[in-house]
């Protein structure tokens, strides 16, 4: 199984999975034309596309859902209070399958597990994804306040973790927003700060995790240097040698072996 991640941030996420036989994206918060022209730039056909997992109804992650499961007569996978808070937004959607947080199920050659965080949305889901009779496995945890228990609890044998390095604290504090933003995006159901970031790996690290992806940095208050220069350092300290790497907005990035 590998991983692209075609755009991270808060003007558009999405995930591409590869499996075996096939491809699945999670999240849809750029445009449909962006989206296939980034499946295009990575050499996949939009045709192998089988599925649609949406995490939650922030626009950053859902406002090219309805069009791309439509231009691609493809399910969309979304927990029901998400659906329920943003079904006319999604518009007609012909496949619409309905999972539970905490309910494991199979799609085509993947086992995915949907898990609760806590964000300002209905029913934030954040996914484990693996493949039958492979080792690896996949985390993508972005939009969360904070890392509760259960999700240190996932956290103990995946081999590539999507994280979230939302903000640097300080430059979030001292930066443009306006304070009500700032403590929004601050607070327990708000985003992951760099520190918090770095505190989460140091917790759970382990000899099997191969991979970590920096995903939805602030473009105004972060920098991508800060973010892996905090993270290096942990890895260092820990004598970890955990590839790292930063999720961009305008690009995707590399292909990543889970
Ligand atoms: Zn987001
Ligand atoms: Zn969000």
């Amino acid at each position: 199984m590998k991983v692209c991640i075609l755009a991270s941030g808060s003007k558009g996420n999405s995930i591409l999975v590869a499996g075996s036989k096939t491809n699945i994206l999670i999240d849809a918060g750029l445009s449909c034309k962006q989206i296939l022209e980034r499946l295009n730039q990575v050499g996949v056909d939009e045709n192998s596309i089988k599925a649609l997992f949406i995490t939650h109804e922030h626009s950053d992650h859902i406002k090219g859902a309805g069009p791309i499961v439509r231009t691609l007569g493809i399910p969309l996978f979304i927990n029901q209070l998400t659906f329920n808070d943003d079904d006319y937004r999604l518009g007609k959607i012909e496949k619409v399958k309905i999972f539970e947080n905490g309910y494991p199920f199979t799609f085509n050659e993947f086992l995915i597990e949907p898990f609760s965080v806590p964000h300002d949305s209905a029913d934030n889901s954040c996914f484990k994804i693996s493949e039958r009779g492979s080792l690896g496995k996949l985390i993508i945890l972005t939009d969360l306040g904070y890392p509760t228990k259960l999700v240190k609890e996932k956290l103990k044998n995946p081999s590539t973790i999507i994280l979230e390095s939302n903000h640097d604290f300080d430059k979030l504090i001292n930066g443009p927003y306006e304070w009500w933003l700032k403590q929004r995006i601050k607070s327990k159901n708000g985003h992951l700060s760099n520190s918090q970031a770095c505190e989460l790996i140091n917790e759970i690290i382990h000899p099997s995790l191969k991979n970590i992806i920096l995903a939805h940095l602030s473009e105004e208050n972060n920098e991508p240097e800060i973010a892996k220069a905090e993270m290096m350092k942990i890895l260092k300290e820990r004598k970890s040698d955990c590839n790292l790497y930063i999720a961009y907005q305008n690009h995707p990035t590399n292909w990543i072996e889970v």
